[in-house]
C-alpha cells in the first residue's frame, strides 16, 4: 500500500509530458499484478484524414527504461491509425476495449474529450483480473487529472495552443535533443547542412480594428479561428503559441528554406482565402528566421520579429525571411527602426 501511494506522489510531482508517461507505464507495470509484456501510452496524431499514432511512451518486458517517439519524428513514418481500428475506436469512446486471446490486449482511453486523443495499451499472456483494471483505471484518473494541470499552465485558455511562459523550455528541449544526437554521432543530415529549425512570428493585420468595428467578443473568435488555421496548416510536429494579444508563434523542423517558405506561405493563403463570418476577409503578416548553433529563444524571436516588422512596414499580407532582408541590405532600415517601436 505504501509502496503505491508513493510512487504515485512521484507521478504527481512530474511536470513534464514525457516524464509523465514514462512514470505511469513504469508505475502500473510495477502493480499491476498480471505480468505484462508490453505497456505503451500511444496518441493520434495529425489531422483528420492522415492521423497517426505516436508513441508516448513504450516499455516492454525485460526493459528497465521506456522509449518513445522522437519529438521531431518524421510523421509519414509512423503507423496509420486507420490500421488500428481498435485503439481508434477507444481513443475516441469512453470504453475499455479486451481483445485478442494470449496474447490479450487491454485498451484504456485516456482522455477522449482532448484534441489529441490517446489509448493506454496493455498486452498481456493472461488475461487482465479485474483488480488489474480496476487499478489501471483508477490511476488513470489522476493522470487526466495531472494532464490537466498542465494543460492549464501550459496553454493559452482562449486558443489552446500553448503559452509563452513554455516557450524557452520547449525552444531548449527540441534543439538541446539534437545536440545530443550529434554528440553521440548519430548522423542527421540536415543538421549537419544547419538551419533545419526555424522560428515565425506570425501577427494579424489591422486586429485592432477588428475589435474596434465589431467588438471585443468577434475579435476573440478571430483569435480561435487563426488559431485553428494554424493546426490545420502546420504539421503536427510545429510547435505553435500564442504569445499575447494577437501575435503568435510557430517554432518547426524543417529540411530547407523552401520548406519553411512554403509552411508559412500556406498558412498566410489558407487565412487570406478565409471568410470570417462578422469579421470578414483578414490577412497576417509573417517573419522568420532559422535558428543558428548556440541561438538563444530570445536571439531568435528577435530576428524573426525585426522580419515581421519589415512585412507590416512593406504593406503588410506577406511572409518576409531575416536572412533575405539582411542579404538584400533592406534589414538595415528595418532594424534601425525597430528600436523605436516596442511590439510587446
Ligand atoms: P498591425 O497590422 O500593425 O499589427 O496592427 P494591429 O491593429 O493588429 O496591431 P496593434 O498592436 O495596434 O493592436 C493589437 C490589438 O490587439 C490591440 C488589442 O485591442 C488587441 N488584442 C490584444 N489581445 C486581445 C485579446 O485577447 N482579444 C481581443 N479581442 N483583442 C486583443
Ligand atoms: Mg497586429
Ligand atoms: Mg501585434
Amino acid at each position: 500500500m505504501n509502496d503505491i501511494v508513493e510512487a504515485l506522489a512521484e507521478l504527481s510531482s512530474l511536470r513534464d509530458r514525457e516524464a509523465l508517461d514514462f512514470k505511469l507505464v513504469a508505475l502500473l507495470r510495477k502493480f499491476v499484478a498480471t505480468p505484462l509484456d508490453a505497456i505503451r501510452v500511444v496518441t493520434m496524431a495529425g489531422e483528420a484524414g492522415d492521423q497517426r499514432w505516436l508513441t508516448g511512451a513504450c516499455l516492454l518486458a525485460g526493459q528497465t527504461e521506456p522509449t518513445r517517439d522522437r519529438v521531431w519524428v518524421n510523421f509519414n513514418t509512423l503507423p496509420r491509425s486507420s490500421d488500428y481500428p481498435d485503439r481508434q475506436a477507444c481513443a475516441m469512446g469512453s470504453e475499455i476495449q479486451y481483445l485478442g486471446s494470449a496474447p490479450y490486449f487491454t485498451l484504456f482511453p485516456t482522455d477522449p474529450e482532448s484534441k489529441a486523443p490517446s489509448v493506454l495499451e496493455i498486452q498481456t499472456a493472461d488475461r487482465l483480473d479485474t483488480s488489474g483494471v480496476n487499478l489501471v483505471v483508477n490511476v488513470l484518473r489522476i493522470y487526466r487529472n495531472l494532464q490537466g494541470l498542465l494543460d492549464y499552465g501550459e496553454k493559452d485558455s482562449l486558443t489552446e495552443l500553448l503559452n509563452r511562459k513554455t516557450f524557452d523550455g520547449a525552444f531548449i528541449a527540441a534543439t538541446l535533443h539534437d545536440s545530443q544526437r550529434q554528440k553521440l554521432a548519430v548522423p542527421d543530415r540536415r543538421l549537419a547542412q544547419g538551419g533545419s529549425y526555424w522560428l515565425a512570428v506570425l501577427d494579424i493585420d489591422h486586429f485592432k480594428r477588428v475589435n474596434d468595428t465589431h467588438g471585443h467578443l468577434i475579435g476573440d473568435e478571430v483569435l480561435v479561428l487563426i488559431a485553428r488555421l494554424m493546426r490545420a496548416s502546420f504539421r503536427f510536429s510545429d510547435q505553435l503559441y500564442r504569445f499575447g494579444g494577437e501575435e503568435f508563434v510557430v517554432l518547426m523542423r524543417c529540411a530547407s528554406a523552401t520548406d519553411a517558405l512554403g509552411a508559412l506561405e500556406r498558412f498566410r493563403t489558407n487565412v487570406g482565402a478565409r471568410e470570417f463570418a462578422q469579421a470578414g476577409r483578414i490577412t497576417v503578416s509573417v517573419g522568420y528566421a532559422p535558428l543558428t548553433p548556440d541561438d538563444t529563444p530570445g536571439a531568435a524571436f528577435d530576428r524573426a520579429d525585426k522580419a515581421v516588422y519589415y512585412a507590416k512596414g512593406h504593406g503588410r499580407n506577406q511572409v518576409c525571411s531575416y536572412p533575405e532582408l539582411v542579404a538584400s541590405g533592406e534589414l538595415q532600415e528595418a532594424v534601425e527602426e525597430s528600436h523605436a517601436v516596442d511590439f510587446f
